[in-house]
C-alpha cells in the first residue's frame, strides 16, 4: 500500500485541492503542515498573518479529524522536518501545491532533489491560480507587463474546474505533532496584556467553511452594487475574500465557477461580476509580475525609482502608522488597518500614495507595515500594489497623478461615514469640514467638540506643498535617467 505526505501550504483547504486527490488516489494520506518562519527571511508572516494561519490550522485540523484523519503540525527547517516525517510514516510520495513566492522554487527544488535520491516520488501541483505562471502570453510568447491586455489573453483560456472532496484513506492518527499553541502565532501587544488581535473572530471566520460562506453571501447580494460600490469604504460592497485566498482556504477556481454560475441565475449582474473577476484576474497579473521579477518587493520594477530622492522622515512614518496624520481618510484606514486586519481597496490606494508622495517614504516601509499588520498581506499583491502606487512598477499609475486626501475623501466617503467611524473624535464635525477640519471655523470646530492639535491633529503637511515636493522628487530622477 502507498503512503503519501501531503504537505499543507497556503492551501488550507480539501476541496479543489489536486495534491490531495492525487495523493488520495494512490492510497494512505498523512496530511501535514511545517510552520517554517525562516524559510521566508525577511518576509515571514507578519503578526496579523499569523493570527489568522492559527485560526486557520485550527479549522483544518478539526475538519481532518472529523474525516478520521489527524493533521500533524511540525515547526522547522521544512527540508528536515520532511525527512524525519517520511521515516516515521514510510511515505514513498511527498505531494504539494506548488507555490509562487520568490522564495518557493529553490526550496521546492531542494525537498524534490533531496528525495530523488532516497527513491521517493515529490510532485508540485497547481490550485493557488486561475492559470500558472508563464501560461498567459503574449503574441511573441512573453509575458505581458500592462494589465489589461493579460486579462483579456487570459480569458480566452480556460480555467480548469474545481475538483471535488475526494474520498481519503487518512493515516497518520498515532504521529507524534507539536501542539499549535506552543508557535505562539497569536499576537499580543508589546505589554504582554492586550490582545492585539482582540475581536477579530467576530469580524473573520478564517477556514474553508467561512471562505465558502463568504464567497456565498457575496454573491448572494453585495455582487450587484461591486461596480460602482467597490469604491465606497463604508459599505460593505466588496467580497472580503481576500485573506481567506491567501491562505488558499478558498482557490480561485472554485471562485470562477461559483461566479459563472451566478452570471446564470443573475444575468443582470453579470458586469458587476466580470468586474469582481477582474479584480481577481489583478491577483493573478501581481503573481506573474513576480514570477518575472523576483525581485519586486524589494526592488522598484523600473530601474530609474533606485534613484529617488525619498526623505525617509522618522516621525512622519510613525504619524502615518498611528493614524496621526490630521488628514482624515488617511488615518481613518489606518485605524481600520489596526483594529481590524484589514483596510478598504480604495483607502489602501489612498493612504500608499499619501506615504509615497505627501510624506516622501520609501514604498518599501508601507509594504513591510502592511505586511505585518495585513491578514491578507500576500507577496505578490503587496508588492505590485505599493509599486503601483508609487509610480515604479509595471504598469503603475504615473507618479505625477497624486491622489488629493481632501478630495478623494468627499468622492468616496462623502458624508463622512467612514471617517466618523474610525475618527470618533471627529463624528460631529459637520460634513462640510469632516476632511479637512482644519478649514472649519473656530466656532463649528468648538461645537463638534474638537480642538486641533489636542483632540485631532494638525495636518502634518501642507497638501499643496507636499504636492510640488513629490513633483520636484520625480522630476529629479526623470532628468538624472
Ligand atoms: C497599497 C496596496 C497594498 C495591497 N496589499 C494587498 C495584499 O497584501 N494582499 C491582497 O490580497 N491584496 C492587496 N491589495 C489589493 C486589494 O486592496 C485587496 O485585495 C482588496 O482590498 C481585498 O478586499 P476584497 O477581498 O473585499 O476584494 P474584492 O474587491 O472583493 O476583490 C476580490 C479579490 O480579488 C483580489 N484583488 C482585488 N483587488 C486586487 C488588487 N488591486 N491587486 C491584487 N489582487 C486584488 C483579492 O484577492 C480579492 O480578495 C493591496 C492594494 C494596495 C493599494
Amino acid at each position: 500500500m502507498s503512503t503519501t505526505i501531503v504537505l499543507f501550504r497556503q492551501d488550507l483547504r480539501l476541496h479543489d485541492h489536486p495534491a490531495l486527490t492525487a495523493a488520495a488516489q494512490r492510497g494512505d494520506v498523512v496530511p501535514v503542515f511545517i510552520y517554517d518562519p525562516e524559510a521566508a527571511g525577511e518576509w515571514c508572516l507578519g503578526g496579523a498573518s499569523q493570527w489568522w494561519l492559527h485560526e486557520s490550522l485550527v479549522s483544518l485540523k478539526n475538519t481532518i479529524t472529523k474525516l478520521g484523519g489527524s493533521l500533524i503540525f511540525r515547526h522547522g527547517d521544512t527540508l528536515a522536518c520532511l525527512q524525519e516525517l517520511r521515516k516515521e510514516v514510510n511515505a514513498d510520495a511527498i505531494y504539494f501545491s506548488r507555490q509562487y513566492q520568490p522564495w518557493s522554487p529553490s526550496l521546492e527544488q531542494s525537498i524534490r532533489s533531496h528525495f530523488d535520491s532516497e527513491g521517493v516520488s515529490v510532485k508540485r501541483f497547481p490550485g493557488t491560480l486561475l492559470h500558472e505562471p508563464g501560461t498567459v502570453l503574449t503574441g511573441s510568447g512573453t509575458a505581458f507587463k500592462v494589465f489589461t491586455p493579460f486579462w483579456r489573453a487570459a480569458n480566452k483560456l480556460t480555467a480548469a474546474s474545481p475538483i471535488a472532496l475526494p474520498s481519503v484513506s487518512w493515516t497518520g492518527v498515532s504521529i507524534q505533532t507539536d501542539s499549535i499553541e506552543s508557535w505562539r502565532l497569536r499576537p499580543i501587544d508589546k505589554t504582554g496584556e492586550r490582545d492585539w488581535a482582540d475581536g477579530w473572530d467576530t469580524l473573520w471566520t478564517p477556514g474553508e467553511d467561512g471562505a465558502q460562506r463568504t464567497l456565498e453571501t457575496f454573491l448572494e447580494a453585495p455582487v450587484e452594487h461591486y461596480a460602482e460600490g467597490r469604491d465606497t469604504p463604508a459599505k460593505r460592497y466588496t467580497s472580503r475574500l481576500s485573506p481567506h485566498l491567501k491562505f488558499g482556504e478558498i482557490s480561485p477556481r472554485q471562485v470562477w465557477a461559483a461566479a459563472q454560475q451566478r452570471k446564470l441565475s443573475a444575468p443582470q449582474w453579470s458586469s458587476a461580476i466580470d468586474k469582481f473577476l477582474a479584480e481577481i484576474g489583478w491577483r493573478e497579473f501581481c503573481y506573474q509580475l513576480i514570477d518575472l521579477f523576483n525581485e519586486m518587493p524589494n526592488t522598484p520594477f523600473k530601474g530609474q525609482f533606485g534613484g529617488f530622492p525619498w526623505q525617509n522622515n522618522a516621525e512622519h512614518l510613525r504619524a502615518w502608522q498611528r493614524g496621526q496624520t490630521g488628514y482624515p481618510i488617511v488615518d481613518a484606514g489606518m485605524r481600520e488597518l489596526w483594529h481590524t486586519g484589514f483596510m478598504h481597496n480604495r483607502v489602501r490606494m489612498i493612504v500608499a500614495s499619501f506615504l509615497t508622495k505627501h510624506l516622501l517614504v520609501h514604498w518599501i516601509e508601507g509594504e513591510r507595515w502592511f505586511w505585518d499588520c495585513l491578514l491578507d498581506a500576500d507577496i505578490a499583491s503587496n508588492a505590485c500594489s505599493w509599486q503601483w502606487v508609487a509610480g515604479s512598477g509595471a504598469d503603475a499609475a504615473p507618479y505625477f497623478r497624486i491622489f488629493n486626501p481632501i478630495a478623494q475623501g468627499q468622492k468616496f466617503d462623502p458624508a463622512g461615514e467612514y471617517v466618523r467611524r474610525w475618527c470618533p473624535e471627529l463624528a460631529d464635525l459637520p460634513k462640510k469640514f469632516i476632511h479637512a477640519p482644519w478649514e472649519a471655523p473656530p466656532m463649528t470646530l468648538t461645537s463638534a467638540g474638537v480642538t486641533l492639535g489636542a483632540d485631532y491633529p494638525h495636518p502634518i503637511v501642507d497638501h499643496k506643498s507636499a504636492r510640488q515636493g513629490a513633483l520636484d522628487a520625480y522630476e529629479f530622477i526623470k532628468k538624472a535617467s
